[in-house]
């Protein structure tokens, strides 16, 4: 089974309009491979700019705009929230979701999750769906189990058939902005687990699920973690936001 590669760009709260133009332009001097997708997720003020520069610009049609969060609801009284239907409305095509500061520093349950993964669906946007254990998780050898409570509830709620919309990043939540990256094994091993649990639920669907891999990828560590064969990519935070480091992260996929 072949998957398109994806490589996406976590700007976290970092970035401006200079930014964007930089990565614009860094991008459109690189070919990127055909099987390959290239998503990049600013903050919200920069969605619209970075859509009307990509267009501007000379880029290859592989390259996408996604968000970092979105809200469940679909409009009212929710302040400082941001609906599906306005993502939308700016072209955007993907949406980050469940992110594990978006768990742990706002709170947002594996169920608050589900919704957002649903509002997302609905609205025709593709969901990057974060999961990941933590560091002391990883050593009492609850991983299995945390990946599974964070994956049910989304199941549970969309249905297994509609995961071929949908792009699951696992993130070790230990890997993150640390340097300390998962062993290419270590990730395999774990990605190897979030598809056969997805295939006991339905095989053909979790054959065509990307899974990317984040936390610390960087230029060096890129080619070896994406040559597994359950890696289809990665969710990258520090090294997206150098143009030279995130090119060639985008080359390797
Ligand atoms: P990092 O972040 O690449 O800086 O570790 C990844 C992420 O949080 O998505």
């Amino acid at each position: 089974m072949t998957r398109r590669a994806i490589v996406a760009a976590n700007w976290k709260m970092n970035g401006n309009s200079a930014l964007v133009n930089t990565m614009v332009t860094g991008l459109s001097d690189i070919k990127l491979a055909e099987n390959v997708d290239v998503v990049i997720c600013p903050s919200f003020p920069y969605l619209s700019e970075l859509k009307s520069e990509l267009s501007k610009a000379n880029v290859a049609t592989n390259l996408f705009v996604g968000s970092q969060n979105v809200s469940e609801h679909d409009s009212g009284a929710f302040t400082g929230e941001v609906s599906t239907n306005m993502l939308k409305e700016l072209s955007v095509n993907y949406v980050i979701v469940g992110h594990s500061e978006r768990r742990s520093l706002y709170k947002e349950t594996s169920t608050q999750v589900a919704h957002k993964v649903n509002a997302a669906l609905n609205a025709g946007l593709t969901p990057i769906l974060c999961i990941g254990e933590s560091e002391s998780e990883r050593a009492t050898e609850q991983t299995e189990t945390v990946l599974a409570s964070q994956l049910q509830p989304v199941i549970d709620e969309v249905g297994i058939e509609k995961f071929v919309d949908v792009v699951i990043a696992y993130e070790p939540v230990w890997a993150i902005g640390t340097g300390k990256t998962a062993s290419s094994e270590m990730a395999q091993e774990t990605h190897q687990f979030i598809r056969q649990f997805l295939a006991q639920n339905n095989e053909l669907v979790a054959a065509k699920v990307p899974l990317l891999y984040g936390g610390s990828v960087n230029a060096t560590n890129c080619e070896e973690l994406f040559a597994q064969a359950d890696i289809d990519g990665g969710l990258i935070g520090g090294a997206s936001l150098k143009v030279e480091q995130f090119s060639s992260i985008c080359l390797a996929a």
